[in-house]
């Protein structure tokens, strides 16, 4: 068989080698089909199997997701277990195999719909989370009674693999087991999805955006991921093979050199220092933190808890996994987002209304708003981990003044129920809020009088500023961070919070590009919050740099009216001073958004 190259977007770096394991969510197929009497007990003997098999697929995950994420995490798959047992489910499946002599997986499907039936007018949200539940379970049993039977089911690796699917939600990113799953490629997704973040976040090597990935790609074929350049080699030549395996090696070598710096502070060569921190998305990266010598959490993406368990984290468990943080990195600070829930951050357990623009819609701080009960139960949470005495606080997308003065409210009020209660908090915590949005950028000097810091976040700067959907495919060569709107937004921000004297970071993936360092070094960030696995190599390169030469290239840059020039003046000086590192660079979109 011949090499097959498929370009795409390489959004998470590494190169790795393997099986491709094709996943497509597929519509149920269940067919009726009479049994004949003496079929009856063979088909009851290959339901029980299919249950058992279940229950022991539902422990597994069970005690992964207990050991990644904590006991509460794993609550759900306790309810999933309890469902596969339920009389209304497999009892009356059972019930229909021996009476009504119904094939197992139609069985099945028929007692799902009776209760689906049964409870579909009830509104409240925990029951509609269990009927999602049951859906799940369900889907299990059916897959199960299935593959059970089929003859010509497809063989799946077991064994590490690279996954390839049309999309994958966060939620579903979240609960990927990273010791089998060993790179990622999707047809949806973009460099700041936030399922491209998270692969980078955990070091999934990953590539998205490949078109109709499912026809290229088969079951089984090996894969070269090249989640650095956005190339994919199926069955490789056996040249191939040794040129990715050199390739390897070089990477490997730049490794060792960026592993000697994780004690070495991110201070340029005239002797400015920068604070270099992690954007965090799950508990368990918190092991490797250490490892890439951050000046702790700028981000901690708090909704993953939630995304996750799909069930709303509780007031322990959420308190538990801030403190947990903020002793991984104290005495360096740990900046904890309150849940920036909404657009395609949409957990199973919560119900969101069906939106024609989700990301204009119900989210982030205006959820948390509307839902005091979780605002508070997260706010208490992350009072009572302040103790620890580094913890920060942050709120998501705020808009404009009255909204954070309500926030701001809310934490007060919250803040008087701990002290009646006598639980202790900070008295010193500080608070801050996302700048994502441009009217915030617009009142900035308004919000930075009502808060301690800034953190910009380019990812929905640019989508909101460029009005270009950050995850559509379709405008994706639209998407610019280098947009000349985008950095005077990042300039009037700075500008604001150095009138206020508070400080400003910036925790978009555009931190994390080595092409933008200079000219966010010289608009005069005080801190950039990156995923780990980038930090490092952005850490080498602020200890090469001159903040001086840093400031005229931005004042050079800043002059330019289109993304286009600046991408390519800052291309040019990256390849001019570090042209022979082997750096991972986000795919620049190309197009002629000026
Ligand atoms: C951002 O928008 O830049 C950001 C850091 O937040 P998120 O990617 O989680 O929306
Ligand atoms: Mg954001």
């Amino acid at each position: 068989m011949r090499e097959q190259r498929i370009q795409g977007i390489g959004v998470s770096p590494g190169i790795v080698i393997g099986e491709a394991r094709v996943h497509a969510r597929r519509r149920l197929m269940v067919r009726p089909r009479a049994l004949a009497v003496d079929q009856v007990d063979a088909e009851l003997r290959h339901f029980e199997r299919a249950v058992e098999k279940s229950r022991r697929g539902i422990l597994r995950v069970s005690t992964q997701v207990r050991r990644r994420l904590g006991a509460d995490s794993a609550n759900i798959f306790e309810a999933h277990l309890l469902i596969l047992d339920d009389p209304m489910l497999t009892g009356r499946a059972r019930e229909l195999i021996s009476k009504e002599k119904l094939n197992a997986d139609f069985a099945l499907l028929t007692a799902m719909s009776e209760i689906q039936r049964a409870f579909s007018d009830v509104k409240d949200e925990f029951f509609r989370q269990r009927l999602d539940d049951l859906e799940d379970v369900g889907r299990r049993l059916i897959d199960q009674i299935q593959s059970g039977r089929s003859h010509k089911a497809r063989s799946q690796p077991t064994g590490p693999h690279i996954l390839v699917a049309d999309d994958l939600s966060p939620s579903e990113a979240a609960c990927l087991d990273t010791t089998r799953v060993i790179g990622l490629i999707t047809e949806k997704g973009s460099q700041t999805s936030h399922t491209a973040i998270l692969c980078r976040s955990v070091g999934v090597p990953a590539i998205v955006g490949v078109e109709n990935v499912l026809e290229q790609i088969k079951q089984g074929e090996v894969c070269i991921l090249d989640g650095n350049s956005g190339l994919i080699l199926v069955e490789p030549d056996p040249s191939t093979m040794l040129e990715y395996s050199q390739l390897r090696r070089v990477f490997a070598g730049f490794q060792l050199e960026l592993d000697q710096l994780t004690h070495e502070p991110a201070t340029t060569l005239d002797g400015h220092r920068v604070e270099l921190s992690a954007n965090i998305e799950l508990p368990t990266e918190l092991e490797h933190l250490p490892k890439v010598g951050a000046d702790g959490i700028g981000l901690f993406r708090s909704e993953y808890l939630f995304l996750a368990a799909e069930t709303m984290p509780g007031e322990e468990t959420q308190f538990r996994e801030y403190r947990k943080a903020a002793r991984a990195v104290h005495p360096r600070r740990v900046i904890i987002r309150t849940f920036d829930l909404g657009g395609d951050k949409q957990p199973g357990g919560m119900q969101f209304p069906h939106e024609a623009n989700p990301f204009l819609g119900w989210r982030a701080i205006r959820v948390s708003l509307d839902r005091p009960a979780m605002f508070r139960t997260q706010l208490r949470a992350i009072l009572r981990a302040s103790v620890e005495g580094n913890v920060q606080l942050m709120f998501p997308m705020v808009s404009g003044v009255v909204e954070l003065r309500r926030a701001l409210d809310f934490l007060e009020m919250v803040k008087a129920e701990l002290d009646a209660e006598r639980l202790p908090w900070n008295r010193e915590l500080k608070t801050g809020i996302m700048v994502e949005v441009p009217s915030a950028v617009l009142v900035a000097d308004e919000l930075a009088r009502m808060v301690d810091f800034f953190s910009i976040g380019t990812n929905d700067l640019t989508q909101y500023t460029l009005a270009v959907d950050r995850n559509n495919h379709t405008v994706a060569h639209l998407y610019r961070s280098l947009h000349p709107a985008v950095l005077r937004s990042i300039r009037l921000t700075v500008e604001a919070a150095r009138r206020a004297g508070i400080w400003v970071g910036l925790c978009g993936e555009l931190a994390g590009d080595p092409a933008a360092l200079m000219l966010l070094l010289g608009l005069g960030l005080d801190e950039l919050s990156v995923s780990p696995v980038l930090l490092p190599e952005i850490k080498l390169l602020v200890r090469a740099l001159r903040m001086e030469d840093c400031r005229t290239f931005t004042d050079r840059v800043m002059s330019l009216g289109d993304a286009d020039s600046i991408q390519a003046a800052c291309d040019e000086v990256l390849r001019g001073q570090f042209g022979d590192l082997p750096l991972w660079r986000p795919a620049a979109p190309q197009g002629d958004n000026s």
